[in-house]
């Protein structure tokens, strides 16, 4: 802590680490998926935080960190600071479990932030707003928390909140010809007198470029509920609705034509007499651009909804594609490289080869019914679609507790996923799953990232006989 780094472990959470306060680190990293996420997977998936805008993604802070690799481990970053050749850290920050498993953290923190201050503005229009935005970043005086709605995400947020406050702030915003603007929520954090300089900075530009000052109560209700919106997700989809989101990082010249994606949401998701809601916001602003996230609400079609989406999503691609220019590449997921665009873009991330000699192997997991012991055989590469493939077609009241891995080319993270759940399973019954004949880089792999120490599995040989504790499907069902 005297030199501002800590060190945890990939699984601690963020209201662990949190719970480390007054005295405690902290890194300023608060997805909306801070409650369950962990800091592992904030590493892996180089996390971007409400307050990105401020303190920066979460590959910012990593000042170094351990990966047990199928080869092993790599101990990356070296802080200080090194300028002694490529820095291999950049190569584990986003890797998304391809490379290795990230076992140890470590962190630059900061002082708990001693003022926050947020607080709501308005703007006439969608282009108002984003010239305002952007030359707050022109003159560097972005705050650390921007959230900047579009007409449409802005007119559903103040219908959902009720109660004489909020009817009285629609009115005025109609009355001062705002009815069908846009919201904009910003945050300060940090030092109180530094915090209330770059405010009041920014204040004096946003007045300049025709904004509403509304307050600090639409900010308040903004912290109140910044995790709230996975909740209602939920209880929209249980309501049968699709509900979905799309995130992509442009230029702020690129940014206009980007936003054009949601008229191929409405056009692809459209309904006789039903018209989706499409619902984009920015977030995470950088000198030279921001991401913009795109919420989607339409009727779901139960009979093929995945088909419904990924349609909607090649609309969307195309229309990013068109709209943008050459050199951005729109991206999914948390600014990242989602599965989709890869496959779409045809620029395949491969999975590092545990046996280059047996590449091409087909892949699949398939359950071994006429076997001694019934068991489960990884053949090929086990990626993140045949595990999709097998959870579709073998439910798990008959996944056994024996698995084959002797024909596994390469795994990745959703493979080692899947292990631990069918390893899980065995242990609800009171009995533990055997791995049989891991190929050796995937054995060391296993044995490095700490995964042979989960207590309810062990590595066996494939003439091994069956342990007496497999439970059977009926008494798992
Ligand atoms: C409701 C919801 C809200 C979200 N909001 C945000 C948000 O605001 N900002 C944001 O950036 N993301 C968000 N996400 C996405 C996700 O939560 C984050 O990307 C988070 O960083 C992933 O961490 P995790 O622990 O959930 O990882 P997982 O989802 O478990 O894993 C993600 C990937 O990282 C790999 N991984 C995880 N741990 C390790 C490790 N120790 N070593 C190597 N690889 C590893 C996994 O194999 C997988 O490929 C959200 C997700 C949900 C469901």
């Amino acid at each position: 802590m005297p030199s501002s780094l800590v060190t945890v472990g990939p699984g601690m959470r963020g209201p662990a680490l949190e719970g480390a306060r007054p005295r405690g680190p902290d890194p300023g990293h608060l997805p909306q998926s801070w409650q369950f996420a962990t800091l592992g997977g904030y590493a892996a998936t180089r996390s971007a935080g409400q307050s990105s805008t401020g303190v920066g993604r979460f590959d910012d802070p990593v000042a170094g960190l351990t990966l047990a690799t199928p080869t092993g481990v790599l101990e990356l970053g070296k802080p200080p600071a090194s300028a002694a050749g490529p820095d291999l850290l950049d190569l584990a920050l986003g890797s998304e479990g391809a490379l290795g498993i990230i076992t140890e953290l470590r962190l630059r923190v900061r002082p708990t932030s001693r003022t926050t201050t947020y607080e709501g503005w308005s703007f006439r229009s969608w282009a108002a707003e984003l010239a305002g935005l952007q030359r707050l970043a022109r003159h560097d005086l972005l705050p650390d928390v921007v959230r900047l709605s579009d007409p449409d995400e802005t007119r559903a947020t103040l219908l959902q909140s009720t109660g004489a406050g909020s009817r009285l702030l629609r009115a005025s915003l109609r009355g001062r010809r705002h009815g069908q603007g846009c919201l904009l929520v910003v945050g300060w954090e940090g030092l109180p007198t530094i915090a209330r300089a770059r405010q009041r900075a920014a204040t004096s530009v946003l007045r300049d470029g025709g904004a509403i000052r509304l307050g600090s109560r639409v900010g308040a209700a903004w912290v109140e509920h910044r995790f709230a919106a996975p909740y209602l997700r939920d209880r929209l989809l249980d309501a049968g609705l699709l509900v979905e989101t799309l995130e992509t990082a442009a230029t702020w010249t690129a940014l206009p034509r980007v936003y054009a994606v949601r008229r191929a949401l409405h056009e692809s998701l459209a309904r006789p007499g039903r018209r989706p809601l499409v619902m984009p916001h920015l977030s995470h602003g950088y000198p030279t651009g921001a991401s913009l996230h795109v919420t989607v609400l339409a009727d779901r079609d139960d009979d093929l909804p995945m088909q419904r989406w990924l349609t909607a999503k090649r609309a969307v691609r195309a229309s990013a594609t068109r709209g943008c220019c050459s050199r951005t590449e729109p991206r999914e997921a948390r600014h990242s490289f989602g599965r989709f665009t890869v496959a779409q873009a045809g620029t395949g991330r491969g999975m590092p080869s545990l046996d280059p000699g047996r590449a091409g192997a087909s892949s699949s997991i398939t359950l071994v019914e006429d076997a001694p012991v019934r068991h489960l055989r990884f053949t090929g590469d086990i990626g993140r679609d045949v595990v999709r493939e097998f959870r579709l077609s073998v439910r798990p009241a008959s996944w056994p507790s024996r698995v084959d891995l002797s024909g596994v080319h390469s795994m990745d993270s959703a493979g080692l996923e899947l292990l631990l759940h069918l390893a899980r399973k065995q242990k609800r019954f009171g009995g533990e799953l055997e791995v049989v004949e891991p190929p050796a880089p995937l054995r060391r792999l296993m044995e490095q990232s700490g995964l042979t120490r989960v207590s309810h599995w062990v590595i066996a040989d494939a003439d091994a006989p069956a342990f007496p504790s497999e439970p059977s499907p009926a008494a798992t069902a």
